[in-house]
């Protein structure tokens, strides 16, 4: 299967000609010229690159990185222009994998787009191998599913990060500051009680539904996990 590219870039121009030979290197692409709409699609998931454009209407493309990496590590190469020196460091600070300088050259440009695709596959292949059970429950890693006695449980991306987090670190309590800069990121400016409400979202679909008492309450500290036995 063709591996996705999203192209978010307003200059008509250049994603004109990204499109057009990225497709002819039998890439499969898609366009957006805003950045809001640019980063509803990359939330969507299902690619394999994200090219990204600094200066664009709508949301600019630091705020779309920043906003992606809370959910989402699809490798992203910035398009930036000469000068823009701050525009690098800040895109790279949060979260981008590589930037190439306009005007670009397409050769280097497509160089970049393999080595990322390659590292991701086999990061996905080395890392991402991992089966935690707590009980009668399994979360894998790979596959992002969760199941008590094999029958699915339907988290969301956080309510999985979440439960991953607690899963890997067994009886170790976690703070709610833990659970924000692992779950979150580090730039997230909310309420730290929002770990509650996810809690609760996940007893909700497990402790609950399976009469069982998985997620403990450390008072005062956070929340941990401990051995099924314990
Ligand atoms: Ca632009």
């Amino acid at each position: 299967m063709a591996s996705r590219i999203l192209i978010i870039e307003d200059e008509e121009k250049i994603a004109r000609f990204l499109e057009l030979e990225l497709t002819h290197e039998g890439y499969e692409v898609m366009k957006s010229a805003d950045g809001r709409e640019g980063l509803d699609l990359a939330l969507e998931g299902g690619f394999a690159i994200i090219l990204l454009d600094i200066m664009l209407p709508g949301l600019n493309g630091l705020e779309v990185i920043r906003r992606l990496r809370k959910s989402s590590d699809v490798p992203v190469i910035m398009l930036t222009a000469r000068d823009a020196v701050m525009d690098k460091v800040s895109g790279l600070d949060m979260g981008a994998n590589d930037y190439v300088t306009k005007p670009f050259a397409i050769e280097e440009l497509l160089a970049r787009i393999r080595v990322l695709i390659r590292n991701k596959e086999s990061n996905e292949i080395t890392e991402n191998r991992k089966v935690l059970t707590w009980g009668k429950l399994t979360l894998d890693s790979a596959s992002h599913t969760v199941e008590y006695e094999g029958k699915a449980i339907d988290l969301t991306k956080r309510e999985f990060t979440m439960l991953e987090l607690m899963l890997l670190n067994k009886n170790i309590v976690l703070s709610r500051e833990t659970f924000i800069e692992r779950v979150w990121g580090y730039d997230y400016m909310g309420e730290t009680n929002v770990v509650d409400v996810y809690v609760r979202y996940l007893r909700g679909k497990i402790d609950d539904v399976y009469g069982i008492n998985m997620i403990r309450t450390v008072r005062g500290i956070g929340y941990v996990i401990k051995d099924e036995s314990k």
